[in-house]
């Protein structure tokens, strides 16, 4: 079968056992046991969410069990296609294979033997090799590591023989069952990387030296100042500083604060930092500190032809009001400070999202995430489609996190502990 596709075409699979996997298992004399019927069976309340989970990361979910009871005579077909399809209707399952087959020969279905996986990889188009199998007995993981599979062991501490050889990986629960694969993902770098991410990354920042060091850095693609930045930086002389920036960062784009309160004096800087160079955006709060909305500012000075970050902005009216003013202009931006929305307790996913929606009819105006918190942020402004995302330096220093083992880092955390204690000396 997967000699005839290329392999680049072939989807990938998570296998799932049944019982003591998605449902708790009755366990009796330290051994496992599938529950009485339909009515009985007791799904892990993660469950469903895990599976998403793993759907979303592009998986087929297959579920493989063996239920000999129905050889054995001590259980009906009706019976255990009753349980199948509770767990299909409750779990975003993509498919159930049950072997109801007895004992070692006769059939090549029955777990260790892989041939409800390999069914499953031809109905389903699958890699193998690219795919996982996770359960909660030696049977689950032989027939895994048969088909070629990345194997899982959750050890629910039953007394019978546990994988011989080890598994791939060995869990406590489902929970770390998915956490093992999304960390094995990575470090195959088949989860998005930092270069596979459609969000522009700008630098937040005004001291030079760290500025001119993240121009270096090609996944850079602009940068974004303020004054609060700019003094802490301690710069003295505004202009100075911005156009020896200029110099240096002739070519992407760069955003510099107008500091009046007055709509008057604002438009005169601002009109005056516009001409410094064709990369400037002249950034404008969208309110002045008595709260009165810059729109009127912004759509003259739109129509005069300034490039602008409109920023400090929270609310999808603010959006709206913004944008009608600067449609049709030349090139913008709003600033939406998503990590500030977070602040107050609201996730700002959605609130960007809908942002960018409300973009879609003015191609010339980007939506900045601002303000981040954290680098998962970047991943989080790609998903919903925001054009850039603004953050300081300490901040995009972590690009160079992203996919790292978790067992490797928790490591290198542990090391960090021992150093520090070491080099302070600390005696008890
Ligand atoms: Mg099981």
């Amino acid at each position: 079968m997967q000699t005839l596709k290329d392999a680049g075409s072939l989807r990938r699979a998570v296998f799932l056992d049944r019982d003591g996997v998605l449902n708790r298992a009755e366990v009796r004399a330290g051994r496992p046991y599938p529950p009485a019927d339909a009515g009985a069976m007791d799904f892990f309340p993660e469950a469903a969410g895990l599976l998403a989970e793993l759907k979303a990361g592009g998986f087929v979910l297959l579920c493989v069990t063996n239920q000999p009871d129905v050889a054995r005579g001590t259980r009906t077909p009706e019976n255990v296609r009753a349980m199948n399809a509770r767990a299909l209707s409750e779990l975003p399952l993509d498919g159930l294979y049950a072997c109801l087959h007895d004992g070692p020969d006769g059939c090549g279905c029955r777990k260790p033997k892989p041939g409800m996986l390999l069914r499953g990889a031809a109905e389903h188009g699958l890699d193998l090799a690219g795919s996982f199998m996770v359960g909660d007995r030696a049977g689950d993981v032989g027939a895994g590591r048969a088909a070629g599979c990345v194997t899982v062991f959750i050890d629910r501490g039953y007394s019978e023989t546990r994988p011989e050889p080890p598994a791939d990986y060995t869990v406590a629960s489902l929970a770390e069952a998915v956490a093992s694969i999304i960390s094995h993902e990575r470090k195959l770098g088949t989860m998005k990387s930092a270069s596979d991410l459609k969000v522009k990354l700008f630098a937040d920042g005004a001291d030079k030296a760290g500025m001119l060091e993240m121009n270096a850095n090609p996944l850079i693609r602009g940068f974004t100042t303020n004054p609060t930045l700019m003094r802490k930086a301690g710069v003295t002389d505004y202009e100075a500083f911005a156009r020896d920036m200029l110099k240096q960062i002739p070519d992407k784009p760069i955003s510099f604060e107008v500091f009046s309160d007055e709509f008057g004096e604002m438009e005169r800087q601002a009109k005056l930092i516009g001409s410094w160079g064709p990369n400037v955006y002249v950034k404008i709060p969208v309110t002045n500190s008595r709260g009165e909305s810059s729109a009127d500012l912004v759509g003259a000075l739109a129509a005069a032809g300034v490039k602008q970050n409109v920023t400090a902005m929270m609310t999808l009216a603010q959006v709206r009001d913004i944008s009608q003013k600067l449609a049709g202009g030349p090139p913008a931006c709003v600033s939406v400070f998503a990590g500030r929305v977070a602040d107050t307790g609201r996730d700002p996913s959605p609130l960007m999202a809908a942002a960018v929606e409300m973009l879609v009819p003015t191609p010339n105006i980007e939506l900045i995430w601002a303000s981040p918190r954290e680098l998962l942020n970047v991943f989080q402004a790609d998903d919903v489609g925001c054009h850039i995302i603004t953050a300081t330096n300490d901040i995009l220093k972590k690009l160079g996190l992203v996919g790292k083992d978790l067992d490797e880092y928790s490591l290198d955390t542990v090391k960090m502990f021992k150093g520090d204690a070491e080099s302070a000396g600390y005696r008890l």
